[in-house]
């Protein structure tokens, strides 16, 4: 396996600003946040996508990230929050250890992730919601 940083992290080999811990999972701030109070969250086991996490591990693992999601959104008097995944390179993702992100945000924070929108032409919501459901 490359070197994952955050496998690092979990070992103890490089610090971070750890805000919770449990068995299986920690979460620790972003070192370059979105804003302050981003945090992310992490199982302990190195999974590089989140794909691969096993199927008895993501429930709990989601458990975690809820909680955290909470208590940021609480410590920080957040109005809302992000809770993101990337997945894969061309979904963002850097750090190939499978992380969620947890952002507050604030009315009128001029943070904008939104992408632009696509449309569909006559039919293709269709073909769509087919090939979605046998895919699912
Ligand atoms: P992603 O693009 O979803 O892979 O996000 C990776 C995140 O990890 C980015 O938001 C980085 O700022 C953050 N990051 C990278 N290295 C560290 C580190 N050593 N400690 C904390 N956060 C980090
Ligand atoms: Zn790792």
């Amino acid at each position: 396996m490359e070197e994952c940083i955050f496998c690092k992290i979990i070992e103890g080999k490089l610090p971070c600003w750890k805000v919770y811990e449990d068995k299986s999972h920690i979460a620790f701030l972003d070192l370059y946040p979105a804003v302050k109070g981003h945090v992310l969250v992490i199982p302990k086991k190195h999974y590089a996508h989140f794909s691969q996490i096993h199927h008895k591990e993501i429930g709990n693992f989601i458990e975690a990230v809820q909680k955290v999601a909470m208590g940021v959104k609480k410590a920080m008097k957040a109005d809302g929050i992000n809770v993101f995944l990337n997945e894969g390179k061309a979904a963002g993702q850097i750090v190939f250890h499978a992380h969620f992100h947890i952002i507050p945000r604030y009315e009128n924070d001029g943070i904008n992730f939104s992408v632009g929108r696509d449309s569909y032409l006559d039919g293709e919501m269709l073909m769509m919601q087919r090939k979605l459901t046998d895919s699912i």
